[in-house]
């Protein structure tokens, strides 16, 4: 017998992996959600997850969920935005996505709600946290959250903040993988004293393909798979990601 290599196989055998990553950190099976990545992948790709039961779908370009919102229309997908977004293309974030994890800056959370007020819609939002001291990725300051999140609080009601994101340093030290998770944790806990008013900070979302389990031991409720779920990407990760060197 060949090995099921399908998209529905890989996404049960993700989904497997998870639950016994967090089974063996002593939490609960299910309290893990999966974020599947599908940017650089087409319609029948998208379709054949949408088949096997995904329905929200991470991408990191809003051209790219520009391009596949009207085709996959039928499918009722929540489109996420994961990547860096140019305060620019915020009105087709605001018409199109579900849900931002990349909020990471004041002038995009101004430019977003203001097409959101437009729209007559809000969305989820997770502030993207710099958890990694490489040069070039993008992401809040830790230091900066506390004033960030009372912002957000009071100047931009259509985006419902629910927690952090934040990708890990780059690097096979999986020790230094492991300290950027755990940082994102312990930055979010000390926030929870803080208790801003319509702020929650129940959502970590940390972890790729490479370092799912590690975020789930320190804590993840959502990892963003795209990889092991799609396969290789055609364009390295310096084209579709920018702040990433591919190859590493
Ligand atoms: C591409 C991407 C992922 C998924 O990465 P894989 O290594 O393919 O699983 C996760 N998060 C962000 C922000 C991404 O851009």
């Amino acid at each position: 017998m060949t090995e099921d290599n399908s998209i529905a196989a890989r996404l049960a055998q993700i989904l497997r992996r998870i639950d016994e990553a967090a089974v063996g950190a002593g939490r609960t099976p299910g309290s893990v959600a999966l974020l599947p990545v599908s940017k650089t992948f087409g319609e029948a790709a998208i379709r054949e997850a949408v088949a096997a039961g995904a329905r929200r779908f991470g991408e990191n370009k809003a051209q790219e969920i520009r391009s596949k919102y009207e085709p996959l229309a039928d499918c009722g997908i929540d489109w996420v935005m994961i990547g860096h977004l140019q305060t620019n293309k915020a009105k087709d974030v605001a018409r199109m996505a579900s849900e931002i994890q990349s909020l990471d800056r004041m002038e995009l959370a101004i430019a977003l709600d203001k097409r959101l007020q437009q729209e007559g819609r809000a969305i989820d939002a997770l502030v993207q946290v710099k958890t990694s001291t490489e040069p070039s990725k993008y992401g809040l300051p830790p230091e900066q959250l506390p004033d960030f999140l009372r912002r957000l609080a009071r100047e931009t009601p259509t985006l419902r903040v629910r927690g952090l994101m934040t990708l890990a340093i780059n690097a096979p030290d999986q020790d230094a993988v492991r300290a950027c998770f755990r940082s994102l944790r312990q930055l979010r806990d000390r926030m929870l004293d803080e208790a801003i008013d319509g702020i929650e900070l129940a959502r970590l979302s940390m972890g790729m393909s490479g370092d799912f389990e590690t975020a789930i031991q320190e804590g993840s409720t959502e990892v963003r798979i795209g990889t092991a779920i799609f396969g290789g990407r055609i364009y390295g990760d310096d084209h579709y990601w920018p702040e990433k060197k591919s190859g590493a």
